[in-house]
């Protein structure tokens, strides 16, 4: 049952309630300042007597309490089943439910018929590859990559080309780490059934000329996925504009909670695809040998789904959208062109283009002569969190020409006096491990 319109019976004021959860009107909140970093509860907290710096964004973001409170508003007052009950709290829950999918679905572009809920990126690229391989790619046919991705998009290709006899080309970079479009269009001119690539590089920032790929793609006729795990969190996206077949990512990476995600794909390909998981909520009918599936986006949502997780990230979306996602490039643009001003560069090795305009808002670097985890272990007892390690990237790390970096992400709540902190943690580093 996909409710678009409200079903009689929903309580007016749960809906007032909610609506002011999802739509806060914050003025003008300075990024990176003490009225955003307010918001989010574990920004108050110390490490080891020391305030806690977060730059770990790329792996997850933290969370503001408008998004906890939409999912505890939920769990305490509104819970039930959605989509299959018709009474007054089902019918609500399901009304709260679609809503949440409408943001999303509005934040990308889309429209909410387009917007699946997964378990997040890796779920919906592992999906993907398995159905889409499956459907559209015959013994020696191909998928495009590229050395760029996460493992979470060459593995499940990899497995999914094997079955069916097919090759994976992996495409290398270009001297700026994007995808290199004359590889591109002269391994497309040879044939190819999809491209699957993604939008900005998890270690090194760097953004992919998205539209451009599915031009190239389109003129030749095969399809294009985009993992925008490290995209839609960071910068405005919008599907029809990019023109992409399907794309992928993650509300934890968003301020969302974990264990939610969203497959998009045009509505034309979703209406073509066999449901990938069977059982309750996504039919119309079931008799002792046959089923009629529903329309969708339900048919595609087989199960009860993360009821409270979607409302977390429509929450979330909502929370990104009042600051406004270019505000938030500006911010970590801001961010990143002040630390490649005050990091100590004479002790850095620095991977990666070193101008802000061509990052979202990440770097990766090693401390010379030091293990990425020592340097990490160091920040870690001033209380400053990084990642350090292969990023779950290893073909592009050791196209850098290393084993593991250390990675500073940033985010709306990070500030300058943060990246100043990390500045002299890695100054210290040195003077503690040499
Ligand atoms: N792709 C990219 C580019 C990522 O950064 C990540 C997370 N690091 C993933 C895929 C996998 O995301 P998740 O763990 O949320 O499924």
């Amino acid at each position: 049952m996909y409710v678009e319109s409200d079903p009689s019976g929903a309580d007016p004021c749960f809906k007032e309630r909610l609506n002011s959860s999802f739509h806060f009107n914050w003025g003008m909140k300075a990024l990176g300042t003490s009225d955003i970093r307010n918001d989010f509860p574990i920004l108050q907290r110390k490490l080891g007597g020391k305030p806690l710096v977060y730059l770990d964004n790329a792996s997850t973001s933290q969370k503001p309490k408008q998004v906890l409170d939409a999912m505890d508003e939920f769990y305490r007052n509104s819970n039930a089943n959605v989509m299959r009950s018709t009474n007054s709290l089902g019918l609500e829950a399901t009304e709260i439910y679609h809503g949440a999918r409408n943001r999303v679905a509005e934040m990308i572009g889309a429209s909410p018929k387009e917007v699946i809920f997964t378990r997040g990126t890796t779920e919906g690229l592992n999906v993907l590859a398995r159905i889409l391989t499956k459907k559209y790619v015959c013994s020696g046919g191909k998928v495009i990559t590229s050395i760029l991705e996460h493992h979470s998009n060459i593995l499940p290709w990899r497995n999914s080309v094997s079955v069916v006899g097919a090759k994976l080309a992996v495409l290398p970079a270009n001297r700026s780490w994007t995808m290199d479009l004359d590889r591109l269009e002269a391994e497309l001119s040879d044939g190819a059934d999809i491209v699957t690539t993604l939008h900005v590089s998890n270690v090194l920032g760097t953004i992919n000329p998205v539209k451009e790929i599915c031009r190239l793609a389109h003129d030749h006729g095969a399809l294009v996925v985009l993992d925008s795990a490290q995209g839609v969190p960071h910068m405005p996206v919008d599907v029809k504009e990019i023109d992409v077949d399907f794309m992928v990512f993650s509300s934890h990476k968003m301020l969302g909670p974990t264990g939610v995600g969203v497959l998009y794909g045009k509505q034309s390909h979703l209406e073509d695809l066999e449901p990938w998981e069977l059982g309750g909520g996504m039919v119309k009918s079931v008799t002792a040998d046959e089923v009629s599936y529903e329309d969708l986006p339900t048919r595609l949502e087989a199960g009860t789904p993360n009821i409270a997780g979607v409302i977390g990230l429509a929450a979330a979306v909502n929370y990104l959208q009042d600051i406004g996602m270019q505000s938030i490039v500006d911010h970590e643009r801001r961010l990143l062109r002040h630390a490649f001003e005050v990091l100590p560069k004479e002790i850095l090795e620095l991977y990666g283009p070193t101008e802000a305009y061509s990052h979202s808002g990440m770097l990766a670097f090693n401390v010379k002569g030091i293990h990425p985890h020592d340097v990490a272990s160091a920040l870690d007892k001033e209380g400053i969190i990084v990642r350090a390690g292969h990023h779950c990237a290893q073909p592009l790390v050791n196209a850098l020409g290393t084993t593991a970096t250390v990675r500073a992400s940033f985010y709306l709540y990070n500030s300058h006096e943060e990246v100043d902190l990390l500045g002299q943690g890695l100054r210290r580093s040195v003077e503690i491990l040499t």
